[in-house]
């Protein structure tokens, strides 16, 4: 029996180890994976990296980057409608720390093995700890969601709540004040996001575009309108909060739901005529969804509190140092 590399022994932590898919031909072992595809099916591409020191900190626990990394890449694919299906993985790591391993592998299996989504390939250098995962996912041919499809008239919807993510960073800088057991709360959609995967499947056919909200809702919808050259109303006193976010201020909470990021939410656009199909679609999804605003041929996004239009002032930027938004 050889004796096994270092990272060798690294790259075992990422072998596949639960049910593997019947497309996947050739996984590890190979030069390249070998996937089989199915006429019919268009397939998603993305990926996200996250740099130690510049996405995260060492107040992150390994397990929820092993989580967080699949999360995002899985969100971009839902933002898509895409059905998630095969992971590739590009570790660099300063030193094997076996106890660090186990733990981010085991949130990158958990996640993956959910979805039923297999890690087929990778690579493994040595360096300053920098995670790079791509994902595919599999999409009948024609019905993918995009960002340039609104049309003046549809409603703006967003998924669950906004701005737990942000305000659990500000929490830990010391910039928010608030219980210890409601930063535990807030931690846990910053460091474990739900990707909306189903319910980004549920909305092919019906949505006329969708975005995942990972700066911000404001700057994440400004990206439907400029795509789909329209404008935007939005409702601020229709924004979805947490029951935690919703004991703070209201200038507070709506800072943090609108500027904050990470919430790994989908935002999208549906025509008056599928409101009815669209609450039935998502009667048994167990996702809410909350209407937040109205698209409109006026450019850009204005921002209104009941009848009456708030500008970026209005809304307090300034005070949370946010002035050059
Ligand atoms: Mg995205």
């Amino acid at each position: 029996m050889s004796v096994l590399s270092e990272f060798e022994l690294i790259e075992r932590y990422f072998r596949h180890h639960g049910q593997s898919r019947r497309d996947v031909q050739l996984a590890q072992g190979d030069d390249c994976a070998v996937v089989k595809t199915t006429p019919g099916t268009e397939i998603a591409v993305t990926t996200d990296t996250m740099v130690a020191g510049v996405h995260f900190d060492d107040k992150v626990p390994a397990r929820a980057l092993g989580h967080k990394l699949v999360a995002v890449n899985l969100s971009d694919l839902a933002a898509m409608g895409a059905e998630p299906a095969w992971l590739s993985l590009a570790i660099t790591l300063p030193k094997a720390d076996h106890t660090w391993l186990s733990e981010f592998s085991a949130g990158m299996h958990e996640l993956a093995g959910y979805y039923h989504c297999q890690l087929i390939g990778g690579d493994t250098t040595r360096g300053p700890l920098t995670l790079t995962l791509t994902a595919q996912g599999l999409l009948p041919e024609g019905q993918t969601l995009v960002r340039h499809g609104a049309k003046p008239g549809d409603w703006i919807f967003v998924s669950g709540t906004l701005g737990d993510a942000a305000a659990a960073l500000a929490a830990q800088r010391d910039d928010l004040e608030i219980s210890s057991a409601g930063q535990k709360k807030l931690e846990e959609r910053l460091f474990y996001p739900t990707p909306r995967v189903s319910l980004g499947q549920a909305l092919r056919g019906m949505a006329t575009s969708c975005i995942d909200v990972s700066d911000g809702l404001a700057a994440d919808l400004q990206h439907i309108l400029k795509r789909s050259e329209v404008g935007g109303r939005l409702f601020l006193t229709q924004l979805p909060y947490s029951d935690t976010l919703n004991t703070l201020s209201l200038e507070q909470k709506r800072h943090y739901a609108l500027h904050g990021g990470d919430d790994y939410e989908l935002c999208f656009t549906i025509p008056e005529e599928m409101r009815g199909s669209l609450e039935t679609a998502l009667t048994h999804s167990g996702v809410d969804i909350t209407c937040i605003g109205q698209i409109d041929r006026q450019p850009g996004l204005r921002f209104f509190d009941g009848d009456n239009e708030v500008t970026a002032s209005g809304l307090g930027y300034q005070h949370f140092g946010m002035a050059t938004l």
